[in-house]
């Protein structure tokens, strides 16, 4: 057995029950074969063996109670993952489906996504088995406070920045803010994804859906393609989703469906900029479900329980959770004559489903260099607030760009020197890789 397969082997053997999590580690690892050839001493002093296995883990109760005066009872957690280039950064998710396998390949896909933005930033993640959804504002602020009574002393400026992710958005970082304040008498830049007035960055909304298409321009770029003229399928409609779908119609693509964990909606007509201020409004203030846009545009139809991998279209750009895009959309996808997949969402696609695009040549934009975009901003979220100071919409928004388009250069360039060129998801992992392993061999056995 290689080297490869035998930390593969005790990742499984310690924590057999974390599907997700081993999926994560062994689309890395498998990448990884060029690059310990070449550098024994990864091997020597077990960087692999050190980079699977979480710095800390923390798992705590989350008591609260509900508007009818019932006590609730959630757990909290939060992976410190990876400290070696900088405080851990990486969101919380509140999803019914939390769990420590969740967790665990959420936190590790941010150590090396982190990485490629060549900011000083480790990799975390955390969240809770909470459901917002149904839940009035007060019940909401009510678990965020207690959540935060825990986490508080585990995060800082310059220890672990936790940021949003699925179910947390502005209104739960507000909540989370205003109680760590509350407890530690100290305001800082603790948390990223702050309301704009109160220390967050002008674009951090945007980020991660903008820095998507900035990807995809760039991978399209190096295909002699662009995005003008061409069809897009989306799914989700969450922060993601929306702001991806508002610089694809900016680019001048065709946006024809969005979707919600109740099924999808198609219109073929195309979602324009109206008809996206339309879902926004739906799903930020009036927190409806997706469906109720046939209602509203009646050139669509609604596709209960589906995803709209079936819809024919030039690019598909999943934003909504993980595995996503199976066997089944990947083959509905080749037919149909797709020729980019870029996704926005973390490990949207099945290692399956990744083979498919590879072997029909199809453009593939993986998720840790992809929507690395919202991280980014994140640290420079951190910036602004470390110096007092604030960047224009432009100056962020610039920033941005260059950084999306340094990460496709980056990767592009790792993928080519370690014989598989044009191979993204390789160049994201191998050089994600090499800046956390170099940082960690300069720092010794911790
Ligand atoms: P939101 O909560 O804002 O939106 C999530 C969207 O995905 C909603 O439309 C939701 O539908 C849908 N969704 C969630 N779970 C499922 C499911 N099991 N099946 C089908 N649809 C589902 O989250 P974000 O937009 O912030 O996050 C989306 C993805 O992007 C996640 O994978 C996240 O990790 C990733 N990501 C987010 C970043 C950010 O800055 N926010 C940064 C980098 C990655 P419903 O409302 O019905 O639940």
């Amino acid at each position: 057995m290689g080297h490869i397969e035998e930390v593969f082997e005790q990742v499984k053997r310690r924590d057999h029950d974390q599907p997700e999590f081993h999926q994560a580690v062994w689309e890395v690892l498998e990448s990884l074969a060029p690059v310990l050839e070449l550098h024994p001493e990864y091997r020597e002093y077990r960087v692999l063996e050190r980079l699977v296995e979480p710095e800390r883990m923390l798992i705590f109760r989350v008591p609260w109670t509900d508007d009818q005066g019932r006590v609730q009872v959630n757990r909290g957690m939060r992976v410190e993952f990876n400290s070696a280039i900088g405080p851990y950064k990486g969101g919380l998710r509140f999803h019914p489906s939390v769990n420590l396998s969740i967790i665990k390949f959420l936190g590790f896909e941010q150590v090396f996504k982190n990485a490629l933005t060549t900011r000083p930033i480790g990799g975390g993640k955390g969240g809770s088995d909470f459901d917002p959804k149904g839940k009035s504002d007060n019940e909401v602020m009510h678990f965020c406070q207690s959540f935060m009574t825990e986490l508080f002393r585990h995060i800082g400026a310059n220890i672990d920045v936790p940021a949003g992710d699925i179910g947390v958005g502005g209104r739960e970082i507000g909540y989370l803010f205003g109680q760590y304040k509350r407890l530690t008498r100290r305001w800082e830049g603790v948390l990223t994804g702050k309301g704009y007035g109160w220390g967050g960055s002008l674009i951090r909304p945007e980020a991660t859906g903008y820095g998507q298409v900035y990807f995809l321009r760039e991978m399209l770029k190096a295909r002699g393609e662009k995005i003008a003229g061409k069809s897009c399928t989306i799914s989700g409609s969450g922060n993601v989703a929306q702001f991806c779908a508002e610089k694809a119609i900016s680019y001048g693509g065709k946006v024809l469906t969005m979707s919600d964990s109740g099924g999808f909606v198609h219109d073929p007509d195309g979602i324009d900029e109206e008809k996206l201020a339309w879902v926004m409004e739906l799903k930020n203030t009036r927190r409806g479900r997706i469906s109720e846009y046939t209602k509203k545009f009646k050139s669509a139809s609604y596709h209960a329980g589906k995803r709209p991998w079936s819809v024919k279209c030039d690019i598909a750009l999943p934003c909504a959770t993980q595995n996503e895009i199976e066997k089944a959309g990947a083959k509905a996808l080749v037919k149909g004559g797709t020729i980019a997949v870029c996704e926005g969402a973390n490990m949207p696609t099945t290692p399956e489903a990744v083979e498919i695009f590879k072997a029909a040549e199809i453009a593939f934009g993986p998720a840790k260099a992809a929507n690395a975009g919202g991280v980014a901003v994140s640290a420079l979220e951190m910036a602004q607030n470390a110096y007092f100071s604030e960047w224009s919409r432009e100056e962020v928004d610039s920033r941005l760009d260059t950084i999306m388009t340094g990460i496709h250069a980056q990767c592009d360039a790792a993928a080519e020197k370690y014989g598989h060129a044009g191979d993204l998801l390789v160049g994201a992992n191998v050089s994600g890789f090499l800046k956390v392993a170099n940082a960690m061999l300069d720092q010794g056995v911790v």
